[in-house]
């Protein structure tokens, strides 16, 4: 798209106001709004200023004028406003015209020039599984045992025995969501018009269903595409999904672990490598039909998982998720189509593009842009160094993980247990996010010290709900 071809999609749409968008280095989108009068070409291909220092991550106050310029390819008419309006994500740039070094999607960019450069292959392919819970409200018990749930999620107090609700009949017990058909199901409705929306803004959408956690655990599914591509779309993704549920007067949610005792939420990401038309996962004949290549991604990611998952499980929630029993990895092996392993093997893949790895452990709490840049990078340096995850004991193991005896569990890697010790490992072995300039070392230490003041400190200083539970009567 160019600069005209934006402002006749404008004036086709009667667009009245333009919003510009950026990515804040947690994950979260900012923006600012343009009268369509007001945008000229100038702007579109020059960008706009904004005050860089409340940006979280960003800029001290003493140096905080940037600019954002808009992406064109990313123009869709945003249906949420009162008015016509046309939303445009943005790269973020110093005064002088430089990129900004801690802008998310500009390591994403590098990230896939840095596999273009290396030889390997033109692209990676990049599809994530977003699960997310619609509450009605999101209300705080000291005691229910620590857990978020909702007051009307009827289902969630009839599991922990509270209910006093009147109407018991089609509830969904805990782990029981996937997938019975309504009156059971009762957001079909509100998932299809998500998907309703997804589609006009330009998103290819795969399926949607009910998920395996109690009443409003949900899946939705988008089309893979290329690496910021992909980053792009999930952004836009949990965009439509919490505006739509905002206007049904529902939360929409990808903390991981908001239930206790229930499913959590996941972003499985599925990853495969192409050179053109060439799928360079795919090996007829052995293990899961994939190629020397992919294991040695594999192992790259497996080796490195304790730091990626300092990008791909950034939450001091998602480590509640990564428990045994309930869908989500626990050990750092691969295996074929096990759920219980961190990387499966999707053995529905008949055809050769199909071939591909599912990395389970990601949740969404993470920013897309830097998560799968680090999976990337990870999974590039396995291939670098012709890692082979047999030798490093990272399986195959086809069995039911959580069930593994106490030798056999002795024998295999636990993910990290908290988000604390995560960033330790980030903070340890970081040398091959910074291959090719892709991450910086300031990148770096940012992250890990303002997710570890923002996020880590403050809970730890504070008396949680279950300390009353536990305490209250010592
Ligand atoms: N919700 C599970 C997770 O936390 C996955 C369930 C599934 O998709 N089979 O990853
Ligand atoms: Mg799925
Ligand atoms: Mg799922
Ligand atoms: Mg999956």
């Amino acid at each position: 798209m160019t600069p005209r071809d934006v402002l006749d999609l404008m004036a086709k749409n009667n667009v009245e106001m333009v919003d510009f968008r950026i990515v804040d280095v947690p994950g979260r989108q900012h923006h600012v709004t343009i009268p369509a009068v007001e945008v000229t070409e100038d702007m579109l291909e020059n960008g706009v200023a904004f005050d860089g220092s409340s940006i979280q991550g960003f800029r001290s106050i003493e140096n905080s004028d940037m600019v954002m310029k808009p992406i064109l390819d990313t123009a869709f008419v945003d249906p949420f406003y009162a008015v016509p309006t046309l939303g445009l994500m943005c790269q973020v740039y110093e005064p002088n015209g430089t990129r900004y070094d801690r802008d998310p999607r500009y390591i994403a960019e590098k990230a896939e020039s840095y596999l273009q450069k290396l030889g390997i292959a033109t692209h990676a392919n990049f599809g994530p599984e977003l699960e997310f819970f619609l509450f009605d409200d999101v209300r705080f018990d000291a005691s229910s045992q620590g857990a978020f749930y909702s007051i009307d999620s009827e289902e969630a107090m009839w599991n922990t025995g509270r209910a006093e609700g009147p109407n018991l009949a089609y509830k969904v017990k805990n782990k029981a969501g996937y997938f019975p058909v309504p009156p059971t199901d009762r957001q079909q409705d509100i998932r299809t018009e998500i998907v309703l929306e997804l589609m006009k803004a330009g998103l290819r959408v795969e399926r949607h269903h009910h998920e395996v956690a109690t009443a409003g655990q949900a899946e939705i599914n988008f089309r893979f595409s290329t690496l910021t591509k992909t980053a792009d779309n999930t952004m836009l993704y949990k965009y439509i999904v919490r505006q739509v549920a905002y206007k049904h007067g529902k939360v929409a949610t990808f903390m991981p672990k908001p239930i206790y005792g229930d499913n959590g939420s996941g972003m499985h990401v599925h990853q495969s490598l192409f050179n053109g038309d060439d799928p360079l996962f795919y090996q007829e004949g052995g293990y899961g039909n994939i190629s020397d290549l992919a294991k040695h991604y594999i192992a790259g990611i497996l080796t490195h998982a304790p730091a990626v998952l300092a990008f791909s499980n950034p939450s001091t929630n998602s480590y509640k998720r990564l428990v045994p029993g309930y869908e989500a990895p626990v050990n750092l092996v691969f295996s074929k189509g096990n759920r219980s392993a961190a990387i499966r093997l999707p053995i529905a893949s008949v055809s050769p593009k199909a071939v591909r790895i599912e990395f389970r452990t990601p949740d969404a709490t993470s920013n897309p842009y830097l998560a799968f840049s680090a999976m990337l990078m990870a999974g590039l340096d396995g291939i670098r160094r012709k890692l082979d995850p047999t030798e490093l004991g990272f399986g195959p193991i086809d069995k039911n993980i959580y069930e593994l005896s106490k030798e056999e569990k002795q024998q295999i890697q636990s993910v990290p247990s908290s988000f604390e010790e995560s960033l330790a490992a980030l903070e340890n072995d970081h040398e091959f996010l910074l291959e090719g300039g892709v991450f910086s070392k300031d990148f770096i230490y940012n992250w890990i010290n303002l997710k570890r003041a923002t996020e880590i400190e403050p809970l730890n200083l504070r008396p949680h709900p279950y300390e009353f539970q536990l305490y209250l009567d010592l």
